[in-house]
């Protein structure tokens, strides 16, 4: 039974399991053998990750960097991306997993932050889309879903550190928020 707090399942375990084992393989392909770097971005990805490099086949690694945007509230703010502990890219090629994509102007930061750091190449997979509303231009190599806008939670997504552990998709309630 879905939380209470969620109005409604947007994507359950099974409709998740069956796209990401899809896009490990379409990713998988893409870098034709070579080995993968697989950097994760906190905390969102963090559950993706976990599923989608137990689907990949062959040589990666696994790093992550953090990047902040959403404080508590629904709306995002100043971007900060946290490369502390995140290995050396140079020469590296990146497979950048993010949780979800909205304006796309956290995914250019995040983008902008690895190049600097050095990657030979990077393709980004993001779960969820949410592609009406995106600002600025961005290359997402792989989407999982594309969504509406509504504020989604579980499977990695929070909502003021809340709720990450749904292990389905869901739509948060309004008067969770509203008012906060
Ligand atoms: P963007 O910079 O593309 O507008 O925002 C991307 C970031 O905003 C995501 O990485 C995620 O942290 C957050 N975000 C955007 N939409 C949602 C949502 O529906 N739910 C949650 N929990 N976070 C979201
Ligand atoms: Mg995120």
């Amino acid at each position: 039974m879905a939380d209470p707090d969620i109005e409604k399942v947007l994507l359950d375990e099974e409709q998740i399991r069956a796209r990401v084992k899809e896009l490990a393989a379409e990713a998988c392909a893409a870098f034709e053998g070579r080995p993968i770097l697989v950097v994760g971005v906190l905390k969102g990805a963090f559950i993706f990750l976990a599923d989608l490099v137990r689907e990949m086949h062959g040589p990666l690694k696994v790093a992550f960097l953090r990047a902040e945007s959403y404080r508590d509230g629904t709306r995002p703010g100043e971007l900060e991306v946290g490369c502390v502990g995140v290995p050396d890219l140079r020469g590296r090629d990146v497979l950048l997993v993010e949780d979800i994509v909205d304006t796309g102007r956290s995914l250019v930061g995040i983008l902008d932050a690895v190049r600097e750091l050095g990657a030979l190449s990077v393709r980004t997979v993001v779960l969820l889309d949410k592609s009406d509303r995106r600002e600025v231009d961005v290359a997402v190599d792989h989407v999982g879903f594309i969504v509406p806008d509504e504020f989604l939670v579980g499977y990695g997504l929070d909502h003021a550190e809340d709720y990450r552990n749904l292990p389905y998709v869901g739509v948060l309630a309004r008067r969770v928020y509203e008012g906060s």
